[in-house]
């Protein structure tokens, strides 16, 4: 390691050329982190023949590094695919699929209950560029067999919509696209690949892409933005894997070491997110503020039986589901008045985003989000609660301290 250096180069030349080696036979339980951007090849004949797109081997650090390929790795173990690609953020993962698969002429049909800024994308640079969009009723099967097309390129899927958390029949909207013969993507940033398999929903078929905000559960620490998209079929990955390469999409390896030692824990972080918000959510119920509580796991939300078919047997027959959940508080009161309640909470902070251990919630304004009629839900003003690791009797001390404080009895 302290030759003395050649005395015909200079200290920051022998600096750069340091003979570091990797060491060998030195194992850890946590994988070593690579970073680059350039990737040196043994020589001229290796650079020529060697396939960016191939994950066996390594041309360039934005196209995958030992550290990111051993994340996709486990990535798709966790959700049941075989090809991965990691983007700085989950919104990157949906924009990435969006502008691999459609092009001008053609048509996406998205769920009204989408998460926003996946609207927004619709809205914007997709529709600038010549590509329409439809809203599709993520209740009913019906409404989507009858706005797809032969212009239908690509069908989102989210499992339950985001805020007001309906849970739509998957198999049953995955089956539409199949005989369409049109591509199915699902936002499977709830399920987390814990909830369902989204690759399988049990009768041989699923999605045939799973785009995951890898920003909630699997980061869990509300410190790291990234997202994955998952695939099963090559081809398709590939398509993806292009466009990827040419927006030059890419992620940082601390952020991939992060991602690497909070994913083991996932699942039992999901799980006591999920304990928490279901003991909350049931005693929110029982509230005279509150008119409805979205949670797909409560009977009598909207698409319980889906979630039930789907993520019931998970958990010894208790279910799986995410710590989110929604309320819509009665509408006597004024917005000034549920702004109020948002203020008083204490232990609950207000802020976007979840999966981490601090709770979080968020008013929202539903007129604004929907384009179509919502019959399920009740009049109210939508308040989105995420739970997060602190002591359930906290929260819910929280939430009625709160409740006193800024709604009076009706
Ligand atoms: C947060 C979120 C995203 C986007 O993830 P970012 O990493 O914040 O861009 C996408 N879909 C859903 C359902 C989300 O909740």
């Amino acid at each position: 390691m302290n030759e003395p250096k050649q005395p015909t180069q200079q200290p920051q030349t022998a600096l750069i050329h340091h003979p570091y080696q990797p060491p060998a036979g030195f194992q850890a339980p946590q994988p070593g982190v690579y970073k680059a951007s350039t990737v040196i090849f043994p020589n001229t004949a290796a650079m020529r023949t060697r396939d960016w797109r191939s994950r066996h081997g390594y041309t360039y650090g934005l196209h995958g590094t030992p550290t990111t390929f051993t994340l996709e790795e486990r990535l798709c173990q966790l959700e049941g695919g075989l090809q991965c690609v990691l983007v700085p953020s989950g919104l990157a993962a949906l924009a990435n699929v969006a502008l691999a698969l459609l092009q001008s002429g053609d048509e996406v049909l998205i769920p009204d209950n989408a998460y926003g800024p996946n609207k927004a994308l619709a809205e914007g640079e997709l529709a600038r560029w010549g590509i329409s969009h439809q809203w599709y009723d993520p209740l009913s099967p019906a409404d989507l067999a009858q706005r797809l097309g032969p212009r239908t390129r690509l069908v989102w899927l989210e499992a339950p919509g985001s805020v007001t958390m309906e849970f739509p029949d998957l198999p049953a909207l995955t089956r539409l696209c199949r005989e369409h013969g049109v591509i199915s993507a699902l936002d499977n940033t709830w399920g987390a690949g814990l909830a369902f398999n989204p690759f399988d929903f049990g009768e041989g078929w699923g999605v045939d892409i799973s785009a995951h905000a890898l920003t909630k559960y699997p980061s869990g620490g509300g410190d790291v933005l990234m997202g994955s998209v998952i695939t099963r079929d090559e081809a398709l990955h590939l398509r993806i894997k292009g466009t990827h390469m040419r927006l030059g999409l890419g992620v940082g390896a601390n952020d991939v070491e992060t991602l690497l030692r909070s994913l083991p824990s996932t699942a039992l972080r999901y799980r006591a997110h999920d304990h928490a918000a279901r003991q909350l959510a049931g005693w929110l119920q029982q509230r005279a503020e509150v008119v409805q509580v979205l949670h797909p796991a409560l009977a009598g939300a909207p698409g319980h039986a889906q979630w039930q078919a789907l993520c019931g047997a998970a958990d010894g027959g208790a279910g799986a589901a995410a710590g989110l959940f929604s309320i819509l508080l009665d509408s006597r009161y004024s917005p000034a008045q549920v702004d109020a309640f948002c203020d008083a909470l204490k232990l609950f902070k207000l802020g976007y985003s979840w999966g981490g251990p601090i709770s979080l919630v968020v008013p929202y304004a539903l007129r604004s989000m929907r384009h179509q009629p919502t019959p399920h839900l009740h009049d109210g003003h939508l308040v989105r609660f995420s739970i997060g690791l602190e002591a359930v009797t906290d929260l819910q001390a929280d939430l009625a301290q709160a409740l006193a404080a800024a709604l009076p009895s009706l």
